[in-house]
């Protein structure tokens, strides 16, 4: 049987990790539930959800927010900031599970899990996250790109917790895209996401940021398709191009839920469809 720890606020949250590195921290539990029918019991489970340090949304300087990384599918949903300034991860948090998971479920869950399908991370990976992780030593921030250091793997000491998501501003006018492609268009794991970031300055793509999910062994940012159309104009040739350059950066999978074929064209109509939506 595990140790079932509530620690009333974020440093004993941190005394307990440091003090059991092998016991699990669990927030809504929607993920653990699912792996442990798979595995041992762990000696101890650190209970996070519903803490309050790391639950709800606050104002950054500058119009950005701080998001506790406990904070539910739920609570992002009815959040007005969220739905003004960060449409995208709204449109993604929307599409995750039904009711039940949305409200138990976690950002800093899905951050943890880390599955190449998780649905809030091509947003977050599109809107420039920044991870903010604690331990008793102290709180240190990383871009959430430099965070994904491989498959369901992330740059997390056994002493750490995640605490919170900072997204900055998005630039003035900043058109958001998501698109989270499926068997079906309700709770289904996904095949491929694209969350993409843009603006245009006189006509053109003066800066994009396209994420995509499930065509990699993590989320990953699609860096030579940005490339292929910065400075251009949105039109079908710059279409091509993108389509080009992400047919020589993806490597998609064959899995039981897709194939590498499917998930490469795929990947390439959406990229064509934001760039003509531009
Ligand atoms: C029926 C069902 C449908 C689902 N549908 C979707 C879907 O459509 N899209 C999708 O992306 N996901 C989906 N999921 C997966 C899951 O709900 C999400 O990944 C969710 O965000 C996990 O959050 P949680 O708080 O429940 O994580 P938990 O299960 O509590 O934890 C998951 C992992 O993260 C670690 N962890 C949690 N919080 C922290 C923290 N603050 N610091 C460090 N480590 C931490 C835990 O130790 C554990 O390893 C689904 C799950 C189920 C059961």
């Amino acid at each position: 049987m595990s140790e079932f720890l509530s620690p009333k606020d974020l440093p004993a949250a941190l005394a307990a990790r440091a003090a059991h590195p092998d016991y699990i921290p669990v927030a809504g539990g929607t993920d653990y539930m699912v792996a442990s029918k798979d595995r041992l019991p762990p000696p101890g489970i650190i209970n996070l959800f519903g803490l309050g340090a790391l639950t709800g949304v606050t104002d950054l300087d500058g119009g950005g927010v701080r998001i506790g990384a406990c904070t539910t599918y739920a609570t992002l949903l009815g959040d007005a900031r969220i739905a003004n300034t960060f449409p995208l991860l709204r449109d993604a948090c929307r599409e995750v599970g039904a009711s039940q998971i949305q409200a138990r479920g976690t950002l800093g869950g899905n951050i943890a899990t880390s599955s190449p399908v998780g649905d809030s991370l091509p947003p977050l990976l599109a809107l420039d996250a920044v991870i903010c992780v604690a331990s008793s030593a102290g709180e240190r921030r990383v871009a959430y790109e430099d965070f994904l250091v491989g498959y369901r793997k992330i740059d997390l000491a056994a002493d750490e917790l995640i605490v919170a998501i900072e997204l900055p501003a998005p630039h003035v006018g900043a058109m958001q895209h998501w698109r989270k492609v499926g068997t079906r268009r309700a709770q289904s794991i996904s095949k491929v996401m694209m969350a993409a970031v843009a603006h245009l300055d006189d006509g053109r793509i003066a800066d994009i940021r396209i994420a995509l999910g499930a065509v990699a062994d993590r989320t990953v940012r699609a860096r030579a398709t940005e490339d292929a159309l910065r400075g251009s104009a949105p039109s079908e040739e710059a279409a091509k191009r993108a389509r080009e350059a992400l047919r020589g950066e993806i490597t998609p999978i064959d899995d039981l839920r897709s194939t590498a074929e499917y998930r490469l064209g795929v990947a390439e109509n959406l990229v064509r469809r934001f760039v003509l939506s531009l």
